[in-house]
């Protein structure tokens, strides 16, 4: 057995524990049965926010985006695709900023699209402007 991960389920934001070597057989929530990888970035505001980032084990992609902004809409059905494709060596996430201005202040997001990689709790790395699919999984992946 491999050290545990820890994952922050999506839906009721409870803690799991999961064996890594099982991270690819579809674990699910032991709180309220949800996946916990479901190929879908997970809808964080200013309540749900440091929970993820601080304790995933995983690094967490987070797209900050607004729904007045061009860009960020034509990027979303990207950003979904690429949680498929990063999943299970990341988690992928979105903040909306026009609901959680506290948060995009806190992360000195000042354009929209921005997307920031944390590691550990920490940003390791952003990106500002519109990615396409291959752009996002690109980007993210040298951070692996
Ligand atoms: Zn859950």
């Amino acid at each position: 057995m491999s050290d545990p991960v820890h994952l922050v389920c999506h839906y009721c934001h409870g803690i799991n524990r999961v064996p890594r070597e099982r991270l690819i057989d579809g674990p699910k929530c032991g709180k309220c049965g949800q996946p916990l990888l479901n190929g879908a970035p997970a809808q964080l505001d200013e309540k749900s926010f440091d929970r993820h980032i601080r304790r995933n084990d995983l690094p967490v992609l987070v797209d900050f985006w607004s729904p007045t902004c061009g860009p960020c809409m034509m990027m979303a059905p990207a950003f979904d695709q690429a949680a498929h494709r990063l999943e299970p060596a990341m988690r992928l996430a979105k903040v909306n900023v026009q609901s959680n201005p506290g948060l995009a202040m806190r992360h000195e997001v000042r354009g929209v699209p921005t997307v920031i990689l944390f590691k550990g709790g920490a940003e390791a790395g952003r990106n500002v402007g519109a990615m396409d699919l291959e752009g996002i999984v690109s980007w993210a992946r040298q951070y692996l």
